[in-house]
């Protein structure tokens, strides 16, 4: 069996992670970007793409596809035709994609939201949100209808969104609280969510701000991920970090049965008093590369090196010896 995937997001870690386990790896690249999977000896074989459309087209029995955000910003509902198989449940993909869902997933896991808001009932500072994973790319924060019809006019205008991104835009009220990422993996074979590391992503230019005085900053923060960098958490918050997380498996598979398989990630903001969350992905998140040798949680939990592609490389060697590989794909 080959262990493949798109090149770019988690790509290097995915391809390291499934050779460690003794796989055979592909990429598939964008012509031209081909370069990176050389310099980086993790792919026994590059496919090279002209689109990302071709993934539609490819098919191979004895290949498993682990899939990442870029197939999500780029394929958008059509991911869920892809004829490789895919490593999790390709539905979990729709539901993050699409953020009514992705809200409601949480809301019915009892997880702790944010305010939504309707343009004209923004009455505090909102942060409003685009369809698909773009990477918090054309973000902006507002604080009243006026502000809000002036700024994605604006957007309009200057092309970096459609019209009707900003119809389907998200608009949510702005947690003032500390980011971070939890990496879960929930194993269908051993029926456990496991929680593997935690990160925090940085962000241009929001990142950027704390470092001008005051008077300058009225500058507006936009939301782009540049890289990631690695976190723990006072014990005393884990417990409800590891709640969230059994939470969410736990709901998804009464919404989207057999529910989330694999890795899984939940965007929380802390505030003193609260432990909020505005998004779940349904997938490997780039942040999980941090931890290529493991983080402190997943050497507790393995006694060695384990990182999320080394976790997902040995959930299919553990299916095909086992004879349990549908139970992991979809
Ligand atoms: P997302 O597309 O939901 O992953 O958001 C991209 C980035 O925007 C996050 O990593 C946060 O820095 C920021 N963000 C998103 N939603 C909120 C929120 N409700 N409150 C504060 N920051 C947010």
């Amino acid at each position: 069996m080959i262990i493949s995937t798109v090149g770019s997001h988690s790509a290097l870690q995915i391809l390291h992670g499934a050779k460690e386990e003794g796989f055979k790896t592909r990429v598939y690249v964008i012509k031209g970007r081909e370069d990176l999977y050389k310099r980086y000896p993790v792919a026994d074989e590059i496919h090279i793409l002209e689109n990302y459309d071709e993934m539609l087209e490819i098919s191979d029995e004895d290949t498993i596809l682990i899939p990442h955000g870029t197939l999500i910003a780029t394929l958008g509902e059509r991911v869920v035709d892809i004829p490789l198989k895919i490593f999790g449940n390709r539905q979990g993909m729709i539901w993050e994609m699409k953020r009514e869902l992705n809200l409601d997933l949480l809301e019915k896991a009892n997880i702790r939201t944010p305010r939504s808001f309707y343009p004209a009932d923004i009455d505090t500072l909102c942060i409003v949100k685009f369809p698909g994973a773009k990477g918090g790319a054309g973000y902006f924060l507002c604080s009243t209808p006026k502000e809000y019809q002036q700024k994605s006019q604006d957007l309009i205008a200057q092309e970096k969104v459609s019209a009707n991104d900003v119809e389907n835009a998200q608009i949510q009220e702005y947690i003032v609280g500390v980011t971070m990422y939890p990496h879960y993996f929930y194993s269908p074979l051993h029926d456990k969510v496991e929680m593997l590391g935690i990160d925090r992503r940085y962000e241009t230019n929001v990142d950027a701000l704390g470092r001008l005085s005051m008077e300058n900053t009225s500058i507006d923060s936009t939301y782009t991920v540049v890289g990631n960098q690695p976190l723990v958490v006072r014990e005393s918050l884990l417990p409800k970090i590891l709640e969230y997380g059994d939470n969410l498996r736990a709901m998804s598979l009464k919404l989207f049965s057999p529910g989330l398989i694999g890795p899984y990630c939940l965007e929380l903001a802390l505030t003193p008093d609260e432990i909020i969350a505005f998004e779940f992905t349904s997938r490997i998140v780039a942040g999980t590369t941090l931890y290529v040798q493991g983080s402190p949680y997943s050497k507790m939990l393995y006694g060695e090196d384990m990182s999320m592609a080394k976790r997902i490389a040995r959930e299919i060697k553990f299916a095909i010896d086992t004879n349990r590989l549908e139970e992991v794909l979809s």
